[in-house]
């Protein structure tokens, strides 16, 4: 069994950290600077008989005037095609326009949408969480919504556990 992963996303919310942190290796490039992955980067994971293939996406850009943002977002586009399930990244701090713009885009996608509410670290207090768990739930019906902390390694098993569920 194979199943493909498409890690989606506004630049800067973690992606790639997610992604190196389930593959356990340094893939894909991390940085401060938004914008540091410029192309797909497949990563594969085998558990037994369980392949799973991770696509990280350049981010999905607004500004549609330059070339450079117009080729990104082609191809963060293309990465929903065929696969089996989304894993939209957002930054638990809030929820921005452009995330507006990525929702537009996986909104329709004909597989399951988690929302991965990342850098849960970063809140000053937890009571903060729920609160903003339910807005995020507001924008769409996911299948699933999950909070973690890809840097620290919080709740990382859980969702490879639900990525392996789909
Ligand atoms: P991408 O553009 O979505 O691929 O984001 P990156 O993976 O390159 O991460 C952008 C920045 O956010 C880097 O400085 C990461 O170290 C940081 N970052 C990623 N995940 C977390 C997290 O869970 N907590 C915190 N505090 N920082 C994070
Ligand atoms: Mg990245």
């Amino acid at each position: 069994h194979c199943g493909f992963v498409a890690i989606v996303g506004r630049p800067n919310v973690g992606k790639s950290t997610l992604m190196n942190h389930i593959l356990g290796q340094k893939l894909s490039i991390t940085s401060r600077k938004p914008q540091t992955t410029r192309d797909q980067i497949l990563g594969v994971q085998t558990k037994g008989h369980i392949q799973t293939v991770y696509v990280d996406t350049p981010g999905l850009h607004k500004g549609q005037d330059k070339a450079i943002n117009r080729y990104m977002n082609r191809t963060a586009s293309s990465a929903l095609k065929d696969v089996d399930v989304v894993l939209f990244v957002i930054d638990a701090e809030r929820w921005t326009e452009e995330d507006d713009n990525v929702l537009a885009k996986v909104r329709y996608a004909d597989c399951p949408v988690v929302l991965v509410v990342n850098k849960v670290d970063q809140l000053d207090d937890k009571e903060e969480l729920l609160p903003k768990l339910a807005a995020f739930s507001e924008k769409m019906t996911f299948s699933q919504i999950i909070p973690i902390s890809a840097l620290r390694n919080k709740n990382l098993d859980r969702l490879e556990s639900l990525v392996e569920s789909y």
